[in-house]
């Protein structure tokens, strides 16, 4: 089954009827992509809504024909504590982690982050938000995670985001039964995994150490394989 090209229109609302002006790089994008008038398209919100569209004579506008039900959303809302490393990691634990389900990205300029790397990541944020949006696009959901920039672990650790996690190689391996209740937030390491002085204020904050099996992952992989993990299991 083919699916209809996914068009972003962050802010507009979706109404059956309306016309839509689509964003000067979406349209481009379906003009590079060979979609014609009166092809059908999926319009997204970005924030859950969807809704068929066909696109106009102009080929920037799009009149909406019918509402969508959300898509893609998984059972749990996931935000990634991503301790920053390189800057192509971090692009891919974005792609990957948003393809894999995860509500948002908070970037954490943890102690043994690299100085230039934490630099190099405040100041891609928009980039990033871009590759999340993307990736939203393409794997067909509904919801653009959030991308934070980056901050220290301290000021991020006070419940907001969910029941707290923190991926540690060798912990015992998740299982349902020691996961929270409702929303969650897993802390993976940057390339040094998290200092002492971390690891005690993740400790003191009640995170529950998880492993991701007997090998020590690359963090853009164990955003990957902590996702994949946590997103489909019920939140109570
Ligand atoms: N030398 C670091 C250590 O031993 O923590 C390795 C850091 S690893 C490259 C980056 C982060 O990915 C880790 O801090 C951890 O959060 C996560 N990670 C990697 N492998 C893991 C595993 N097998 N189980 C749980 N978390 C893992």
């Amino acid at each position: 089954m083919s699916v209809p090209p996914r068009v972003l229109v962050p802010g507009v609302s979706l109404a059956p009827g309306r016309e839509v002006v689509l964003p000067e790089e979406e349209a481009r994008h379906l003009r590079v992509s060979r979609v014609v008038p009166g092809e059908e398209l999926v319009l997204l919100d970005g924030r859950g809504g969807r809704a068929s569209a066909r696109l106009a004579a102009s080929g920037r506008v799009a009149t909406v024909t019918a509402l969508l039900p959300p898509r893609g959303e998984p059972a749990r809302r996931v935000t990634v504590l991503l301790g920053v490393g390189e800057p192509a990691r971090v692009e891919w634990a974005v792609e990957k982690g948003t393809e894999c389900g995860a509500a948002a990205f908070v970037l954490v300029a943890a102690s043994r982050s690299q100085r230039a790397h934490v630099a190099a990541a405040a100041a891609r944020v928009e980039r990033l938000r871009r590759i999340a949006a993307e990736a939203v696009k393409q794997c067909d959901r509904s919801v653009v995670p959030a991308v934070a920039s980056p901050a220290p672990l301290a000021g991020l650790l006070d419940g907001r985001h969910g029941g707290l996690l923190v991926a540690r190689p060798g912990a015992a391996p998740l299982t349902p039964d020691r996961l929270p209740a409702g929303d969650l937030a897993v802390a993976i390491g940057p390339e040094g995994g998290f200092d002492e002085t971390e690891e005690r204020l993740l400790a003191a904050a009640g995170a529950v150490p998880v492993g991701l099996g007997g090998r020590i992952l690359r963090l853009e992989t164990a955003v990957v394989a902590a996702l994949v993990r946590l997103v489909d299991v019920p939140p109570s």
